[in-house]
């Protein structure tokens, strides 16, 4: 188990552009993905970005289930690893929702956000395979919102302001 502490607005790492990964397997990217994922389970967020444990490269990981701040999972998604990720179709649709961030006040503060409501994400697993997904609710949000840290973008830059609610709110009302 390796847990990162999560990285906070201010700290440079998060407002900048992610790099490309070279090589999907190499060292690096394999401990990067390691720690993603402990650190995403360890923070109970549904998805987490490099950028997130202060690696400048271009990798995310998601799952879908059930956590302290989002109790009613109706799809509940994998494990998912996505390295060099390009989001290639976005629905007219949109849809509203629920974020908070590990990397905002870590996870103190949920607002909602308007975005396509379903999207086709391409990209490279944890073993160097392409892979596409076209995914709906919940993980079109996640891809998203993980998809946006990789380009120095972070929810509050899209949250509707005066929707805002802190963690407690949140979980007990809106959870
Ligand atoms: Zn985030």
């Amino acid at each position: 188990m390796s847990i990162k502490r999560a990285t906070q607005i201010g700290e440079g790492v998060i407002r900048q552009k992610a790099a490309l990964v070279k090589n999907a397997l190499d060292k690096k990217a394999q401990q990067i993905i390691k720690d993603l994922v402990d650190s995403m389970r360890h923070d109970n967020l549904v998805g987490m970005a490099a950028p997130q444990i202060g690696r400048g490269l271009r990798i995310f990981v998601t799952e879908i289930r059930q956590t302290t701040y989002r109790k009613n999972i109706s799809k509940p998604d994998p494990l998912r690893v996505f390295i060099n990720p390009r989001i290639v179709w976005r629905s007219k649709r949109k849809a509203i929702g629920y974020e908070g961030c590990g990397s905002v006040a870590s996870s103190a503060l949920f607002g909602l956000v308007k975005r396509p409501a379903s999207v086709i994400c391409r990209a490279l697993d944890k073993n160097g395979e392409p892979f596409t997904v076209r995914a709906t609710g919940l993980l079109a949000r996640a891809i998203q919102h993980e998809m946006d840290h990789l380009n120095g973008i972070v929810f509050i830059d899209q949250v509707s302001t005066k929707s805002l609610v802190d963690k407690e709110t949140y979980i007990n009302g809106r959870g």
